[in-house]
């Protein structure tokens, strides 16, 4: 069931009288209660005073529990739970989240049961507690080692109630603010569960302050030395832009002023994993990334920002392409903002984000967020953030019904856990989101499933566009369906939407087993590139089939077409050390060369067909030569300056090489133009001439032309031969 998130959030801000309620002296009297001073005094500025002795309650019940429990660091256990509840309390989350903050462990590392819980606060903070207890259980690796059936259960507790994910997200914050007082090896493994699952989920969810401190403490614990490296390089860095960064903003601030809007300028500081990731993903230079200069603008409406977005345009230059509206297009996790790209003085890069307040605490909080902001006396209304999580968790839902096999749902949630979004329009302008690789059968199955299963054809932009091509965002499309139209098994290897794969695999499996193995083999063939299936040796073959427990090949064609296997897993397993290299050399006229670079040799110019050698040059990597060049008669003598490769003659032939002609001849008029002929019937062009005289009579000319192969050379020699008064011709070497 989807609970409506509203409720989550404290409703009342009314009868706000001047003091809190004062504590009982039971609440007092506990020997941890300044630890729970400042989290009273939180929740007193936010929740109703009628529901304050609750949470005094649950502070006592727990410290009790809890008594005698210490944490790692030494320090009583209760700061943890208190400290949990104190994140939530920060994020003005309802009573009932507080309270289950509160007791989050007591079930799991104390004698109180579930039932104590349930008798004490109700069943509303009893399910909470029970959910977090479950989730706690929970350990994963990263998504491809986690055990499947875990994760599902995760996502099934978050989809019962939503707040058991945020009590568990603010429980990991705690931790790994704490994690120094752990032994490195569960550090490493926290840290990395943090980067790999909870961070991605509380990004889902729209809850950047908390994504951000769960990658900052993630990378700090996971990669120190990185981290340390980075971290004095912002500050060194930070130091240097500084005078930049306050013009920058004077003159924001100025402009502004001038107009007469009011607004906070901020400058944006970037975290060090966002430019780690950056660094690792994108392949950029640290100065490339601290180079551009970010500010923020908040201001009161979204009329506003746009007229803001025309001011910073008329002031710096923007740049082409550097403008995102996702006001008017949300992000997929409800994100809203302004962003331009701007060329500010002396040429240095700007980036300006332009918001309400609004959106800015949406974009910290996400679901979480309070309704401070909704009108007085209005009904409550969820924000875009609340609704994408409903529907989010609506479409987890139905994709649990629809799939049987839990590898289909965890590849379901985890394209949806790394949202990389495109934007794809209907021809009535209705706008739909897809991540990026959708192709118009994702789409079609995206509006409706009927749509998906009759779906024919596909006009983008109003031209007819193949149903398996990937789609770009902004594209319009409108798809074209046959009642007698089925699904195309053959849709699988290109659909990337969790929803249109499931569909079509569940139409596979009321297919025969026949032509399941047919989609299973192109699959599997796709995946292994230029390897052949028929090709694969059988050894290997019987001990990949046996680690799968699989009988026989037709079952694991079967299998993969049904999505119990994925199939570039398996032909990774089907890979030899000769097929990876192979790959590296995938489209190259030359074989084992191990993808290092290599040049033909100069003094003797091979061609396919040629015997061949490489010799190895610190620096220059492998010069290839003919195999009987004099130049190299000494290197061959020793073993670590060559290697020996050999021209893979299928993508060789389809290539030009040059080689070098020694042509003597008696001279004569016209007879250059004559030989140029020659070549050009022969199909080759002239690269470089020169000429000579050896004696009175003879000349010597050197051709360097294109060739093909020894063949086509032969034939060159020919044409050139068949001239009148040539003497003698030669391949130079
Ligand atoms: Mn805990």
């Amino acid at each position: 069931m989807v609970q409506n998130l509203n409720k989550y959030t404290s409703t009342s801000t009314e009868n706000i009288v001047d003091k809190c309620p004062a504590p009982s002296p039971e609440t007092t009297e506990s020997i941890n209660y300044h630890y729970y001073i400042p989290l009273r005094d939180i929740v007193c500025s936010y929740l109703p005073f009628s529901r304050i002795a609750e949470i005094d309650k649950a502070f006592v019940l727990a410290d009790r529990a809890h008594d005698g429990q210490k944490r790692a660091s030494g320090e009583p256990y209760i700061i943890h739970p208190i400290a949990v509840a104190s994140i939530l309390a920060q994020m003005k989350l309802d009573t009932e989240s507080v309270v289950a903050a509160l007791l989050h462990d007591v079930v799991e590392d104390t004698f109180l049961t579930e039932d104590d819980v349930k008798r004490e606060f109700g069943n509303v903070v009893k399910e909470l507690v029970y959910g977090v207890t479950k989730l706690d259980k929970l350990r994963f690796h990263d998504y491809r080692e986690a055990q499947a059936e875990n994760f599902r259960k995760m996502i099934l507790a978050m989809i019962q109630d939503i707040r058991v994910i945020l009590i568990k997200l603010a429980d990991r914050t705690h931790n790994m603010r704490t994690i120094g007082n752990l032994r490195p090896d569960k550090r490493k493994r926290i840290a990395r569960e943090t980067l790999e699952v909870f961070a991605p989920i509380a990004n889902r969810l729209g809850i950047s302050e908390i994504k951000v401190e769960l990658e900052e403490l993630g990378m700090a614990a996971l990669y120190p030395m990185r981290y340390r490296v980075l971290k004095s390089a912002v500050i060194k860095a930070r130091n240097n832009r500084k005078e930049i960064v306050n013009n920058i903003q004077e003159s924001i601030k100025a402009r502004l002023a001038e107009v007469h809007i009011p607004a906070r300028i901020l400058g944006r500081e970037k975290r060090i994993y966002s430019i780690y990731k950056k660094m690792v993903n994108k392949d950029l230079q640290f100065r490339d990334i601290m180079d551009v200069y970010a500010f923020r603008v908040i201001l009161n409406d979204v009329d506003t920002c746009y007229r803001v977005l025309g001011q910073m345009h008329n002031l710096f230059k923007p740049r082409p392409d550097g403008f995102k509206d996702y006001i008017a297009i949300p992000k997929i996790n409800g994100y809203q903002s302004l962003h331009t790209s701007l060329v500010g003085p002396h040429g240095v890069p700007i980036e300006i984000q332009i918001r309400t307040e609004f959106m800015d605490q949406m974009s910290e909080r996400g679901v979480a967020a309070h309704w401070s902001y909704k009108e007085k006396g209005s009904e409550p209304t969820s924000t875009t953030a609340q609704k994408n999580a409903q529907r989010w968790i609506k479409n987890l839902i139905d994709l649990q019904q629809s799939t049987s096999s839990t590898t289909d749902f965890i590849e379901g949630v985890k394209t949806d856990l790394f949202p990389d979004a495109i934007y794809i329009f209907t021809p009535e302008g209705k706008i739909y989101d897809l991540p990026v690789g959708a192709t118009p059968v994702d789409f079609a199955y995206a509006v409706h499933t009927d749509i998906g299963q009759h779906c024919v054809g596909a006009r983008v932009n109003h031209r007819m566009y193949p149903l398996t091509r990937p789609l770009e965002s902004g594209q319009s499309v409108e798809i074209i369906t046959s009642e007698s139209a089925e699904p195309n098994a053959l849709w699988l290897s290109s659909a990337v939407t969790s929803k249109a794969r499931s569909k079509i695999r569940q139409y596979l499996k009321g297919l025969r087993t026949q032509e399941c193995e047919l989609v299973g083999r192109r699959l599997l063939q796709n995946a292994l590139k230029t390897k052949k299936i028929d090709q694969i040796d059988p050894e290997l073959l019987n001990s990949v089939l046996k680690d799968f427990k699989i009988q026989d090949l037709s079952t694991l064609f079967v299998d993969i077409a049904l999505g119990n296997l994925i199939p570039a897993l398996v032909a990774k397993r089907l890979q030899t050390d000769t097929d990876v290299q192979h790959l590296l050399e995938e489209g190259l006229p030359i074989s084992g060369t191990r993808g290092l670079p290599y040049t033909f040799a100069q003094c003797c110019l091979p061609i396919p067909g040629d015997r061949i050698i490489a010799h190895i040059t610190p620096g220059k990597g492998l010069v290839i030569h003919n195999a009987n060049c004099s130049n190299i008669r000494d290197i061959k003598r020793d073993p670590s300056k060559f290697t020996s490769v050999e021209w893979d003659l299928a993508v060789a032939s389809n290539l030009d090489f040059q080689t070098g002609l020694r042509i003597e001849l008696e001279n004569r008029q016209g007879i250059l133009s004559e030989i140029s002929n020659a070549v050009d019937v022969a199909g080759s062009r002239i690269e470089a001439i020169n000429s000579d005289i050896k004696d009175e009579h003879t000349y010597v000319i050197n051709l360097t032309v294109t060739v093909r192969d020894r063949l086509h050379l032969a034939n060159i020699i020919k044409r050139i031969k068949a001239v009148p008064n040539v003497l003698t011709i030669f391949r130079r070497k």
